[in-house]
């Protein structure tokens, strides 16, 4: 049972590069921001820090000319998020209602009242779950296997290499067409005979000549050893049930990620994978006074920059919000902490009570 109220002006759930960007900004607001953050849980998948915790050589955040490691990258980014006054809580989050302001978050000894809401709590990749896929120390994770080819793809240790992508949707064709610009050879091992993939993305890897695709097969083991990295995976042929043992220097398992938003289903707007939706023009969801930001809200983009920008917004947006100036909705219109609508077109104001004023001043004839 809850027996201790914390009351807030600005919550922060997440602790990647959007909650700690959005806690700089309204740290440095003046807004005392509580950013709340998961323990570290493997079976969970959650790590402090986000996903760049789990990346090494961090090479396109700009700034940092010689590249960065992530745990580095995330350590300097909570430091200054910490300089400017943002208090840090890490607990589990049992229950939110965000039926009305100030929104309720519930742990298994506080409840954490807010009148704003930044929900940055990420995404995750999804992975196989077979030997040798595991972090370092305990399989290849980080040293020759990965879920993200943007970040890990250019590093000296896949050039020239083969390697292997493991799915069959849009990712797996997108981190393979990447891939190619720097590996030998990329084969596509997927499970069925047929891709989930969008047409122009198939026929775009159909179409590079580095590109080949193994069917009807799934990977078994990452093999190899902590000095070499990964030198093959077992396959094996979902149709005759024959395996093979196959040469290559880096996994990438590209089956998907999936989104932190179980704690909000029901009560935000998702889109079917479960990706929260946002304004467009803002990072408001579709209740006023919470907001979105990073990889929770975004399964196009996905890099920390972009993360760190959307997080930047939502601080701003929170800010606007808690002053009562008015902020984009999902449906076009804005919307004030007081309640005030602006229709989207901007002509006019409806109030609380349902009055609809004129929001430009009348035409003056000369
Ligand atoms: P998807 O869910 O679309 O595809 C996942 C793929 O991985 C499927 O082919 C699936 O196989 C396979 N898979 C899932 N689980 C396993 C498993 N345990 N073992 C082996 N294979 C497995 O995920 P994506 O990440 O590809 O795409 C997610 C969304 O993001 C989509 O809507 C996509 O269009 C979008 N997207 C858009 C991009 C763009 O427009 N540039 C880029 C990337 C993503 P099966 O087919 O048999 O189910």
């Amino acid at each position: 049972m809850a027996n201790e109220t914390i009351k807030r002006d600005v919550v922060i759930i997440g602790s990647g590069p959007a909650g700690l960007t959005a806690a700089i900004y309204t740290a440095r607001a003046s807004l005392k921001p509580l950013l709340i953050d998961a323990p570290a849980d493997a079976h969970k998948q959650t790590t402090p820090g986000g996903q760049l915790m789990i990346t090494t050589d961090v090479e396109n955040y700009p700034g940092f000319s010689k590249g960065i490691q992530g745990p580095e990258l995330m350590e300097e980014f909570r430091r200054q998020a910490e300089r400017f006054g943002t208090e840090f809580m890490e607990t589990w989050i049992t229950e939110v209602d965000l039926s009305e302001r100030p929104f309720q978050l519930y742990t298994e000894s506080q409840t954490i009242s807010t009148e704003t809401l930044i929900i940055a709590s990420g995404a995750s990749a999804k992975w196989l779950g077979i030997p040798g896929e595991a972090k370092v120390p305990n399989g290849f994770g980080g040293n020759g296997v990965s879920a993200c080819a943007t970040c890990d793809g250019p590093l000296p240790a896949f050039r020239n290499r083969t390697l292997v992508v493991v799915g069959g949707g849009d990712t797996a064709m997108e981190e393979a067409t990447f891939l190619t610009r720097y590996a030998a050879k990329v084969y596509v091992v997927h499970r069925r005979d047929k891709l989930r993939a969008s047409k122009i993305m198939q026929e775009k890897a159909f179409r590079n000549e580095k590109i080949e695709f193994i069917w009807n097969t799934a990977v078994q083991e990452i093999l190899g050893s902590q000095e070499e990295g990964v030198t093959a995976v077992r396959l094996r042929n979902l149709q005759t049930g024959d395996e093979q043992i196959f040469p290559c220097s880096g996994v990438f398992v590209a089956i998907g990620h999936k989104p932190n938003t179980d704690l909000f289903k029901g009560q935000l707007d998702m889109d079917e994978v479960g990706y929260l939706k946002t304004s467009g023009h803002s990072t408001a969801t579709d209740v006023p006074g919470v907001f979105a930001a990073g990889d929770v809200q975004d399964s196009v983009y996905r890099q920390a920059i972009t993360a760190a920008g959307t997080g930047c917004m939502a601080a701003i947006d929170a800010e606007r919000f808690l002053d009562h100036l008015p902020v984009a909705m999902p449906s076009g219109e804005e919307i004030t902490d007081e309640g005030e609508h602006v229709t989207a077109d901007h002509k006019a104001i409806i109030t609380p009570d349902g009055h609809m004023i004129p929001n430009q001043e009348p035409q003056v004839e000369i």
